[in-house]
């Protein structure tokens, strides 16, 4: 598109010195600094990053016509990777890409099994499916995931079933789920993904030991190019936790948080239920302060109209931290950029599109 632009320009440039007769030499150094120029002016903030996070959701269970659940697309070069499936995701990434991104995801990580960071799953694998997807969805997770996701297979099978002989392609509706274990089990195009276990699985309240719930609970860390992202995933935060040590030297720590509700009443003892597998803005100032990120954000904030500024004034850390929105951007490179990804509500989409994709 800008070489189209300039080569017109240049068309317009050249015959306007046809009239006035310039020496041959002065237009070339002319044009070649207008293109330099140009192609420095176009070399924005968008493309000067390694890594690009969108914030789909950035609340928890309870509903929130701001925060929705959780979910956080990561792009690193051509990879698209999900971090999480929450309520709402399907129509935040519709906002932010449209149709071309609700189709392009087809590779996902789970943190843990609890519905507000799955529920949305089937969401965006059936309708990237439907809408032209021809790659299978892969998604990783931690112990269960495979038949956890294998039942969202089984109760699609009619609705599948019923589009396949209707002519709808079948490429691309399978769901291919790994359960993972600690450590690296994705390395493809320079992207490297770590699981790690963090402390988010039932408690006994008083002795705080563990119920014996089996499975596990993931926070993952993602390598590009240098540049890394930690995803803290549901967690409470000990003084050893492990998303310290592995966020070390790292760019981006994402982490959770649950503000405690003031006082002794009935309301404050059920709201404080789940502080045991939260993290307080008390706590997770501990691993900002241990970890030292480039950039500490907060997402997966509960109660969801916790206020930025509360956020903050409640974070004894003196690095630069900040609190995500649904659809705010991080731009990660040289330098780290926030910004908000555009609002594409109102495409329209063409069936021709998708049959032919
Ligand atoms: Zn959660």
């Amino acid at each position: 598109m800008m070489l189209v632009k300039l080569s017109e320009h240049k068309n317009v440039i050249s015959k306007n010195i046809g009239v006035y007769m310039f020496p041959r030499s002065i237009f070339i150094l002319f044009v070649s600094i207008f293109l330099n120029f140009s192609s420095q002016s176009s070399f924005s903030a968008e493309e000067d990053h390694d890594i690009k996070l969108t914030f789909l959701g950035t609340g928890a269970p309870r509903p929130s016509p701001t925060r929705y659940g959780p979910s956080i697309l990561l792009e690193a070069g051509e990879t698209k990777i999900l971090v999480d499936a929450g309520p709402g995701m399907r129509q935040r990434i519709f906002q932010a890409g449209g149709f071309e991104l609700l189709t392009d995801i087809n590779t996902v990580l789970i943190t843990h099994l609890h519905f507000d960071h799955t529920i949305e799953l089937p969401n965006l694998w059936l309708t990237g499916w439907l809408f032209g997807r021809k790659t299978n969805m892969k998604v990783y997770g931690p112990e269960g995931t495979a038949a956890f996701m294998d039942h969202f297979e089984r109760a699609f099978d009619w609705d599948l079933r019923y589009r396949y002989l209707t002519n709808v392609h079948k490429e691309g509706s399978d769901l291919i789920t790994e359960d993972v274990k600690p450590g690296v089990f994705y390395n493809q195009n320079g992207v490297k993904i770590t699981a790690f276990d963090v402390a988010h699985l039932p408690l006994n309240p008083e002795t705080e030991e563990l119920l014996g719930l089996e499975g596990a609970t993931f926070g993952y860390r993602v390598d590009y190019k240098g540049r890394s992202v930690i995803f803290s995933g549901d967690t409470r935060s000990l003084p050893g936790s492990k998303i310290i040590e592995m966020s070390k030297g790292v760019d981006v720590l994402i982490h959770e948080t649950q503000i405690p509700y003031p006082g002794e009443s009935k309301e404050a003892k059920l709201a404080n239920v789940s502080m045991i597998v939260h993290s307080t803005p008390a706590q997770v100032a501990h691993v900002f302060n241990e970890a030292r990120p480039r950039l500490g954000i907060y997402s997966h904030i509960i109660p969801p109209e916790t206020t930025r500024d509360e956020l903050l004034s409640m974070t004894d850390y003196d690095g630069r931290m900040e609190v995500a929105e649904d659809l705010m951007t991080l731009m990660i490179g040289d330098e780290i950029t926030i910004g908000k990804a555009k609002n594409l509500d109102n495409q329209t989409f063409l069936e021709s599109d998708a049959v032919d994709n």
